[in-house]
């Protein structure tokens, strides 16, 4: 479908007409010079394979502008032309949207409320909204926030070290920009391997007049280097990026810097312009290196020592790296900056080839290539971002109501934490309750079909014994005894950890009731920790039945991470993380160790994965 991107900027707007499947343009317009009341503002149309149209604009204020230049566009594009629907990016989205919505009054309120945390942007992309609201009036209007794809940043990496009441009061927190592209060139990574975007570890290099960095690990962004602001992080056109805080405060004590100054110098007057003395145009700083001026060449060496080393800050966060990407107007077109960077970064697998790097070539038909030499444990790519599509396409997804899920808020899973139980057959419930006993279901359990029992069984270890252990039904072809370690120490004996059903070699134990005792020969296990999920959270998590992941928990008091959390996949089942009382504890969950299966308030997201590679699926 054909999606009107509309990117409304603090003074230019740019807007195109996008095929959202293809990526195809059919026109695209430029305003520029707008509100600076000096000069009138002027527009230009590009139709392609056209020639270029300018005219001046009648307004320099953004609705009018907007106006004008949109209908001069649709008329240039005839009436052939239709659009499904208008795609808006707004840069700033807080903590409230992960995703991209359609545009209702709330959700115009919400961005409105958010203008302090970007006083410049949100004004400028509502004013758009508004006006392309009057001209597509029975149109959809979606909303894509350049903040929601970090909106999976953990919280140890959105938290400032700041007293965390006057950062709650205030918003202080990494929100990360450019996810539009981030997202975007980390798919076409996905793509250009033939693989999911969740088997991979990224590291996103976005170097234009503004740089970040993210960190992409199977599909969400868990780091990024711009921060609350886009101050933060790389050096980028005229912004410095990170600076010791104390400089600030010298410097204000020491030139009496106030904080008009300190903007004005942090966000305008350095970065490349600041440390080259000749502007922010990378091409120019490349060749006033080559004609041997120094501060070029100290620009150049500062700007590709930060993004190495936020590279290999990245690289430890995930814990490896499976491709890096460079893209923007740096990473898509300076060579020399990329093979700067790219030096000595061998220790993590990546290796470039450096004639490919030279002569690597993206644009709209070749969107991405790769220059790493073979082999090249990890790939490194340039890859042609295009933001416009990536808005396009995912308003597209926002119309046709099937949007990816961002993996974000609820792609969470909740925990219940398992008391020790047991699983007993049918002979043996006869041998410890009488012939001919039928177990009494006391509740349910949240796997459909299971259900706690009336009665409870003693647990005889040599060392000690366990009462009232509760039994689970149906009954089972086979007896199972779960218990944690801790009742291991005090039974006084040793069950392996393993998965259900799996008790071959497990060894047995004695159960008590009034009526009688059963000497088990097999089936004393400490539960392996997992998750029950159905085929289809399967796929939305990237899993598959017989995975081991890693699972980090928050909600409880303490937050942590399980690894060896083994998935279990079937129709029957509902999604559901179980630990036992041990682990509960670690995590501050556990309140009652006495019901069978204790829902918590916590919930786990998937960090990492290990593939079960023998597995009747593969
Ligand atoms: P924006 O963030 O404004 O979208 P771009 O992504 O277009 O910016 O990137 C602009 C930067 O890319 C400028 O510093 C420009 O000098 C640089 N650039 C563009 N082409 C080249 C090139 N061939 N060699 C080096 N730098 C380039």
């Amino acid at each position: 479908m054909n999606i009107l991107v509309i990117n409304c900027g603090s003074s230019s707007i740019r807007a195109a007409v996008i095929q959202s499947r293809s990526g195809k343009t059919l026109g695209t317009l430029r305003v520029e010079r707008l509100c600076d009341g000096v000069s009138g503002s002027n527009l230009k149309i590009e139709i392609p394979g056209n020639e270029v149209v300018e005219l001046a604009c009648p307004s320099d204020e953004h609705e009018g502008a907007l106006s004008f230049a949109i209908k001069q566009l649709m008329e240039k594009l005839g009436d052939s032309v239709k659009i499904a629907g208008v795609g808006h990016r707004v840069v700033h989205g807080g903590r409230k949207f992960d995703r991209p919505v359609v545009i209702d009054a709330e959700v115009e309120q919400a961005i409105e409320d958010i203008i302090p945390l970007a006083p410049l942007h949100n004004p400028a992309n509502l004013a758009g909204i508004r006006a392309a609201k009057e001209l597509f009036g029975d149109l959809k209007h979606i909303a894509v926030f350049d903040t929601a794809f970090h909106r999976t940043l953990p919280r140890r990496a959105r938290q400032y070290a700041i007293d965390p009441q006057l950062a709650e009061k205030h918003q202080i927190e990494r929100f990360g920009f450019h996810g539009v592209s981030h997202q975007y060139v980390a798919r076409k990574a996905a793509d250009f391997f033939k693989t999911d975007e969740r088997e991979l570890r990224v590291i996103t290099c976005h170097l234009g007049n503004g740089c970040s960095l993210a960190a992409v690990e199977y599909g969400r962004s868990i780091e990024t280097s711009m921060g609350m602001t886009p101050l933060e992080g790389l050096v980028m056109g005229t912004r410095s990026g990170d600076i010791d805080p104390g400089a600030l405060i010298y410097l204000a004590q020491q030139e009496g810097f106030d904080i008009n100054r300190v903007d004005e110098l942090l966000n305008r007057e350095s970065g490349l312009a600041g440390l080259s003395g000749i502007g922010n145009d990378m091409r120019d700083i490349e060749k006033g290196a080559a004609d041997g001026d120094e501060r070029c060449r100290l620009a150049i060496q500062v700007f590709a020592h930060r993004v190495r080393k936020y590279i290999g800050a990245y690289a430890a966060v995930m814990g490896g790296v499976d491709a890096i990407v460079f893209t923007g107007g740096i990473g898509e077109n300076s060579a020399l900056m990329r093979s700067r960077i790219g030096q000595r970064l061998e220790f993590l697998g990546a290796r470039m080839d450096l004639d490919k790097n030279r002569e690597a070539k993206v644009g709209p038909d070749n969107r991405v290539e790769s220059i790493s030499a073979d082999p090249s444990r990890c790939q490194l790519l340039v890859v042609a971002t295009n933001e416009e599509h990536g808005i396009a396409e995912q308003a597209a997804q926002v119309l046709a109501g099937h949007q990816k899920p961002t993996a974000a808020v609820d792609r969470t899973i909740p925990i219940a934490v398992s008391a020790r139980h047991v699983h007993l057959t049918q002979e043996t419930v006869e041998a410890l309750f009488g012939e001919g006993y039928e177990l009494t279901p006391r509740n349910p359990l949240s796997q459909p079909g299971q259900f706690a029992c009336e009665e409870l069984v003693t647990l005889v270890g040599p060392k000690n014994s366990i009462e009232r252990v509760r039994i689970l039904g149906p009954t089972r072809s086979a007896n199972q005894v779960e218990i944690s370690r801790t009742d291991e120490f005090a039974l006084g004996v040793d069950a392996p950890v393993r998965g259900s059903g799996d008790i071959e070699n497990s060894p047995g134990i004695t159960l008590r009731t009034d009526h009688g005792e059963v000497t088990l020969e097999k089936g004393l296990i400490c539960a392996l920790r997992h998750i029950h999920m159905t085929p289809e959270d399967a796929t939305n998590f990237g899993v598959k039945d017989g995975d081991m992941v890693e699972i980090a928990v928050t909600g409880g008091e303490r937050d942590l991470i399980f690894g060896d959390v083994l998935i279990r996949v079937s129709p029957k089942y509902k999604l559901e993380m179980h630990i036992d009382t041990d682990e509960g504890n670690a995590a501050h969950l556990s309140r009652d160790a006495q019901g069978a299966l204790l829902s918590t308030e916590a919930t786990g997201i998937i960090r990492s994965r290990r593939t079960r590679f023998d597995t009747a699926a593969e």
